[in-house]
């Protein structure tokens, strides 16, 4: 069988679904490996690279589309609007696996199902032990936690570290992060590093003693609940008066901060505002909001997605893509997600979508014409594929 990976086509997307590295474990699996020329060089690697682990380059990317059985990408259909180019390249019976917003994407979803492809979105992988080698969204909100703070660090008017100099003692930098996740920890961490006193909050109180081992504090308002969890681990949304009590108890905290890193994100909705135009207004002057959510709608209502802006005295980033800023290790972590992936659907040089498999039936979009993924039927309005027998 054969993989090929096409050229991203999203505009400034410099990450890449195979490195080096991955090739080489692909093709141990028994996989020949197509790759279309020049793929790999805005992050980092050359097609000499690639063809010293055995890799075939060739010149287009119908010429991927039409050999390979299964095709790898860094942002698929629904995850770039370019991507719509290549239906017309699609096989029925082909293997399609990258990041597609399959939950806000279901038009495109359906579109793609109707080629019969298999389509497997990596956003969907489960949150469990087992499947923890291949979470693709953790790798990226990892590389995006570490660049929110080197963000900040360049933006906010003081150095980050304590320093005693001969001009006197210069306080540390004081980082609030809202949302203590993959990304919320990496920013805790990287802020710590770099010497600034951080603090934290999540819902899930499960999460404090992450954020105290990291040494920083965790805020606790009173709020945080066993219930905020849900099996997957992934935070639920509350309702509007819950998060009107969360800004007013969070408000204090962020007049006493230099800079926010919020990442509070609830999978498949819309990001909770969690600071609203007074509070920023509140904030210390020279100040500066560093805003992951901002794909999703923002966690702070005047942040704007892919700009910073300056309100009150205060910046604001609303950083997107950030993982494609830092393309060499975002490719490898993320090739090395697919690799692990490959490495679990393969039995005998062949890929096997067992939809029993929970990591399989976690994230197949489409398959057999259909969008047979549970949640992406509902967002889609779509009845339950397996329909509940009638009763007598
Ligand atoms: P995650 O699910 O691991 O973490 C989100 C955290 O937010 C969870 O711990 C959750 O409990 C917490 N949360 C939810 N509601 C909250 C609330 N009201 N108050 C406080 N905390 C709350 O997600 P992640 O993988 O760390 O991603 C975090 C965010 O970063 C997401 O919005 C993701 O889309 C974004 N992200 C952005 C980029 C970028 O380039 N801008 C890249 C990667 C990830």
């Amino acid at each position: 069988m054969k993989i090929g990976i096409p050229k991203e086509t999203f505009p400034d997307e410099r990450r890449v679904a195979a490195v080096p590295q991955t090739v080489a474990a692909l093709r141990k699996l028994g996989y020949e490996v197509l790759l279309q020329q020049g793929t790999g060089s805005l992050a980092g690697w050359d097609d000499a690279h690639y063809a010293e682990q055995g890799a075939q380059l060739v010149a287009s990317r119908q010429e991927v589309f039409a050999q390979a059985d299964v095709v790898l990408q860094v942002r698929s259909f629904g995850a770039n609007p370019n991507a719509l180019n290549d239906l017309d390249l699609l096989r029925q019976g082909q293997t399609v696996v990258g990041f597609c917003e399959p939950l806000s994407e279901g038009a495109t979803m359906k579109e793609v199902a109707a080629r019969g492809v298999n389509l497997l979105a990596m956003e969907l992988i489960p949150r469990t032990t087992r499947a923890q080698s291949m979470d693709a969204l953790s790798s990226m909100a990892t590389v995006a936690g570490y660049k929110a703070v080197l963000l900040a660090a360049e933006a906010v008017n003081k150095m980050f570290p304590m320093l005693m100099t001969a001009a006197g003692t210069i306080r540390p930098a004081r980082v609030f992060v809202v949302g203590a996740g993959v990304a919320g920890l990496r920013a805790i961490a990287t802020a710590r590093a770099l010497g600034a006193v951080v603090e934290a909050y999540d819902v899930r109180p499960a999460v404090k003693e992450e954020v105290e081992s990291l040494g920083a504090r965790f805020l606790e308002l009173g709020l945080e609940t066993q219930e905020a969890q849900t099996a997957g681990g992934y935070a639920k949304a509350f309702d509007e008066a819950f998060y009107a009590k969360q800004r007013e108890l969070m408000a204090k905290a962020l007049v006493e901060n230099h800079v926010v890193i919020t990442t509070a994100a609830v999978p498949g909705k819309k990001a909770p505002v969690l600071l609203t135009e007074p509070m920023v207004k509140d904030m210390q002057p020279g100040s500066v909001i560093v805003d992951l959510a901002a794909e999703r709608g923002g966690n702070c209502e005047l942040t704007q997605p892919g700009k910073t802006i300056q309100v009150h005295g205060v910046t604001i980033i609303g950083p997107v893509n950030l993982p494609s800023t830092i393309p060499m290790d975002a490719s490898l972590m993320y090739a090395r997600n697919l690799a692990n992936l490959l490495t679990h659907l393969t039995r005998d040089g062949k890929l096997q979508l067992d939809r029993e498999d929970d990591i399989v039936g976690g994230l197949l979009v489409c398959r057999d014409g259909e969008v047979v993924h549970p949640r992406v039927r509902e967002a889609l309005d779509l009845p339950p594929r397996e329909a509940p027998a009638e009763k007598e």
